[in-house]
């Protein structure tokens, strides 16, 4: 995690290793800075909050912290730094990356979320219908909010938390449990504004400035700053019944999981998800983990004998409107009767639209309150195809991590049809693949485990999946080099340093990716 002005975190918070003030900055970008007519803060506050991430394993701090208003002045900012020697651009959108990535050591970050202006109901040319125009630093709560209630009109496809920036998601993907219908999030934008890293703002989609528009989804914030999307909408929902249901064969569970997803319409569910849990009564990761309600707590004397240290949830949701509730019962009734899970281990709750979607929220009140929200975040999100799922089952959740990580450990498959090739995302090559994410939420050393004790368990089930032959990729990808940047793109890394030439040839965007180096 080292580099010049990057600094890895010890277990205490405090970095290893001091390379002096950022803020102070190398002569030459001084002066730049004081020609920015942006404001630029430099005070520690700003720069200290800009140095880190929810990760909390690198610290890099910038020289200065921008609040750009508009795309004009994300392209001032850009601008100003190519006539700089070595100044670099991140966009932050809310900082939830867990490896630096939204960082700039000793370069300039954009806090996207002071970027105006507000959102706006458009109609949609490309697909027809309407849409919203939002801002890139917009959170996609406050997107919820804004459609459901001021238009009763929703995206289709979210990401669990939505404490998420927009322009931050369609940088990485956005998935959740309506991926395997509806796509992620970035098969759900028809338009952006995007300022390149050569300084220029350019309105792409699929018709016109393709390439860029294809470039950005995905593009891990390299060729340019998103500082407007255009998302379709959709009639929201009034209510969601949501079902959890347990099973002790993870062959049972991939199976029933797989055949949702590939069930068509009018049959398919609005929300497919899942995830592996201990077969224990750890408060974190046992058996207390799965209902969704005090009123039918968890029953363990169900659970068949012989079963092994890991069980699994199958997650499912289905959208109704208060008209329908018969309805709604019929089709979770039929769903649950094709299930293979441990009858009698069924949970359903009924919840609004937006209270579902906002289900996390409630996850991140108790971590913030426990002080496991504020802790180091050693975070790893993996898609595996579904032809090494099971072994991948055996060798990392019933070996390696079958005492849990004190948090979810999400697997659930999505369909590679519903993701655009053109887009920048490197996937596994099979039609199914499972997003498995390993959301650790252990309290902070000495009361938890340091946190590079669990950078290195991440490490072993990578290697894990190397070795194994796996068809896998990381997803929110974090390498060191480019020759390990080069296979996670496989035939497309060509296409990706061909794009980062085109769109900004200083390699001025996003360093915090360690994608490229900066030139002059
Ligand atoms: P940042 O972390 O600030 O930025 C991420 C990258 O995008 C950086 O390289 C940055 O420079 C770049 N960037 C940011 N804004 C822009 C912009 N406007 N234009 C161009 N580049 C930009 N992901 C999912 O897919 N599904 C989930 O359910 C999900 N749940 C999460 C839950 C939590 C609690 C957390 C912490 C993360 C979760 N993520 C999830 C991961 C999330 O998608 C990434 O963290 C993503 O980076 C968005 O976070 P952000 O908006 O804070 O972006």
């Amino acid at each position: 995690y080292l580099d010049q002005q990057q600094q890895r975190l010890a277990p205490d918070g405090e970095p290893e290793n001091s390379t002096g003030s950022a803020a102070s900055g190398p002569d030459g970008d001084s002066a730049v800075l004081r020609s920015l007519d942006l404001h630029p803060a430099t005070d520690p506050a700003a720069v200290s909050a800009a140095a880190e991430d929810f990760g909390g394993i690198v610290r890099a701090p910038p020289v200065a912290v921008i609040r750009p208003a508009t795309a004009d002045d994300v392209a001032a900012a850009i601008r100003l730094a190519a006539h700089s020697p070595r100044l670099t651009v991140a966009a932050r959108g809310n900082g939830h990356s867990v490896n630096g990535q939204a960082m700039a050591a000793g370069g300039l970050v954009l806090d996207m979320r002071y970027l105006g202006p507000t959102m706006e109901l458009v109609r949609d040319a490309a697909r027809g219908g309407t849409a919203v125009d939002v801002p890139g630093g917009a959170l996609w709560e406050e997107v919820l909010e804004w459609g459901v209630r001021r238009h009763g009109m929703a995206p289709t496809s979210w990401t669990d938390y939505l404490g998420l920036t927009v322009g931050g998601t369609l940088s990485n993907g956005g998935i959740s449990g309506q991926a395997f219908r509806h796509g992620p999030q970035i098969s759900n934008v028809t338009e952006l504004e995007v300022v390149t890293g050569n300084g220029e703002r350019v309105v792409c989609s699929a018709a016109a400035n393709s390439d860029l528009f294809f470039a950005v989804l995905g593009g891990l914030g390299q060729f340019g700053v998103i500082t407007r999307a255009r998302i379709p909408l959709h009639p929201a929902p009034q209510m969601v019944k949501w079902i959890r249901v347990v099973y002790n064969r993870f062959e049972d569970y991939s199976r029933d999981a797989e055949w949702l997803v590939t069930r068509a319409d009018p049959d398919a569910c609005d929300y497919v998800e899942g995830f592996a849990f201990v077969n224990s009564d750890d408060p974190a990761d046992g058996w207390s983990s799965v209902p969704l309600s005090p009123v039918s707590p968890f029953d363990p004397a169900l659970i068949p004998a012989g079963s092994g240290p890991v069980l699994y949830c199958l997650e499912v949701a289905l959208h109704f409107n208060h008209a329908e509730r018969d309805t709604v019962d019929q089709r979770a009734g039929e769903v649950l009767r094709r299930l293979r899970y441990i009858r009698g281990l069924e949970f359903t709750v009924e919840a609004t639209y937006v209270d579902f979607l906002s289900r996390v929220k409630r996850v991140e009140e108790a971590a913030r309150a426990n002080g496991s929200w504020a802790a180091p975040h050693p975070w790893l999100n993996i898609l595996v195809a579904s032809s090494n799922i099971v072994d991948f089952d055996r060798n990392v959740f019933n070996r390696i991590l079958k005492d849990g990580i004190d948090g979810p450990m999400l697997v659930y498959p999505l369909l590679r049809s519903k993701w655009d090739p053109r887009t920048s995302v490197a996937l596994p090559e099979s039609e199914i693949f499972y997003l498995v994410a390993l959301l650790r939420f252990s309290r902070g050393y000495p009361d938890g485990p340091a946190a590079a004790e669990l950078v290195a368990q991440n490490r072993e089930i990578v290697d894990c999946c190397r070795s194994n032959g796996y068809d896998f990729k990381l997803y929110l990808p974090h390498y060191q080099s480019d020759a390990d940047w080069a296979v996670h793109f496989g035939r497309h890394w060509p296409r990706f340093v061909d794009r980062k030439a085109r769109y900004d040839r200083l390699a001025i965007l996003a360093p915090g990716q360690k994608l490229f180096s900066r030139s002059r």
